[in-house]
């Protein structure tokens, strides 16, 4: 049979093949972003006491009540903002579901949506799967900050949707304030929905703090929030996440939820809602990863890499210019084979290449692991 494929340029993510790579050649794997250490003893003897108390058939669709005002307690706290949990805050199965459900409710054959590159690589296929464009923006190196001038000039009247990601992966770097405030003034009085992406809402570094669009009144109105349990309690493998969203946008997302995945794992959902309800749980989150940013970025310093900024996320950007004139797919295959260590190139986030010569390396991982990355560094 002849196969009409609707995603014909799309191979297996590169967080899969260097995954494997890394496996087969018994390499250091800091590539795919996921911790190699536990979650916190407390949050599994609550998943398991929700499963032996019975809670183990459908959940609501929404999401259960408790987990949803624990998450407008938490997006409060943080943000000073109120999201109604009955009708503005939905659990999702991951925020890669949060962000395909966003575009398959909202984005029509022919509409443009915005997209930054480098760009985490679940947005670009579910834009083209509902027959829009992507209209691509460099961030610039060696800073990744936007040019909201020539953002202005994307805008027309197809453009639908605009998606920011802060912390941002690959780059490791954050917006500031000013940058909302372009943003808020831009799409203000348009048709415009704004996808933000925070899954790393709780990873901005050296005091700044995370800005989400739940700070800014009007820009909150016309904005879809993503974020991921995965990253605020290390269990990327739960795949829970949560959109919160004005209710007249949650209303037609909830639409297309049902049908995409009905409800999600019931037992997990009540085990974040106890496990959240101590502010700690994800206060204290920045502190951890900080630390170990700069145990990271210390261990390597004497390196020939060059140690890029990192404002927040897990991820460190270390380019290799001094060192090789291989691209960064060839030299992220080469040093997993040969000094069995694995990253993460930076080409595969973008349509246009750069020429930039960047690895990303994640660094949830023991002081053990960050050790021996570290040694494999430091000989290049
Ligand atoms: N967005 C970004 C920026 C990510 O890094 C990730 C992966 N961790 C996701 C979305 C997807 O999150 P989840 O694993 O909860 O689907
Ligand atoms: N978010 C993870 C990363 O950036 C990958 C998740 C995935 O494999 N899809 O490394």
């Amino acid at each position: 049979m002849l196969v009409n494929s609707k995603l014909p340029n799309v191979g297996t993510t590169i967080f899969t093949t260097m995954g494997a790579l890394a496996r087969e050649h018994n390499a250091i794997n800091l590539s795919q972003g996921f911790p190699d250490f536990s979650c916190d003893i407390k949050l599994l003897d609550l998943a398991n006491k929700f499963m032996v108390n019975g809670f183990n058939q459908y959940a609501p669709m929404q999401g259960v009540i408790q987990l949803r005002e624990t998450i407008a307690e938490i997006i409060s706290t943080c943000y000073n903002a109120t999201y109604n949990p009955d009708t503005e805050i939905t659990i999702t199965a991951g925020a890669t579901q949060g962000i395909y459900t966003s575009i398959a409710a909202f984005i029509h054959k022919g509409d443009e949506v915005i997209v930054f590159e480098p760009a985490y690589d679940c947005y670009i296929p579910a834009i083209e799967l509902h027959g829009a464009k992507v209209i691509p923006v460099q961030l610039s190196y060696p800073n990744f900050n936007i040019n909201w001038d020539e953002v202005k000039s994307l805008i027309n009247a197809k453009t639908k949707m605009i998606i920011i990601n802060s912390p941002h992966n690959p780059s490791g770097t954050t917006l500031n304030e000013s940058d909302l405030k372009n943003l808020e003034s831009l799409v203000k009085d348009k048709n415009i929905i704004v996808l933000s992406d925070e899954v790393y809402e709780h990873m901005a570094f050296d005091n700044q703090p995370h800005q989400s669009v739940a700070r800014y009144p009007s820009l909150k109105q016309q904005s879809i929030i993503v974020s991921s349990f995965g990253k605020t309690v290390h269990t990327t493998g739960w795949k829970i996440g949560y959109v919160a969203a004005p209710d007249y946008l949650m209303k037609e997302f909830r639409k297309v939820h049902q049908f995409l995945v009905f409800a999600v794992n019931h037992p997990f959902q009540l085990a974040l809602s106890e496990f959240l309800s101590d502010k700690n749980n994800y206060l204290e989150l920045k502190n951890f990863y900080q630390h170990k940013r700069d145990l990271f970025r210390k261990m390597i310093s004497g390196s020939r890499f060059k140690i890029e900024p990192c404002t927040g996320t897990y991820f460190q950007l270390l380019n290799y210019s001094a060192i090789t004139d291989e691209n960064d797919c060839d030299y992220a295959i080469r040093l997993t084979k040969e000094k069995k260590l694995a990253s993460i190139p930076l080409s595969v986030f973008y349509t246009k290449q750069t020429g930039n010569k960047l690895l990303r390396f994640c660094f949830a991982k023991k002081t053990e692991t960050l050790e021996k990355a570290a040694e494999i560094i430091n000989s290049l």
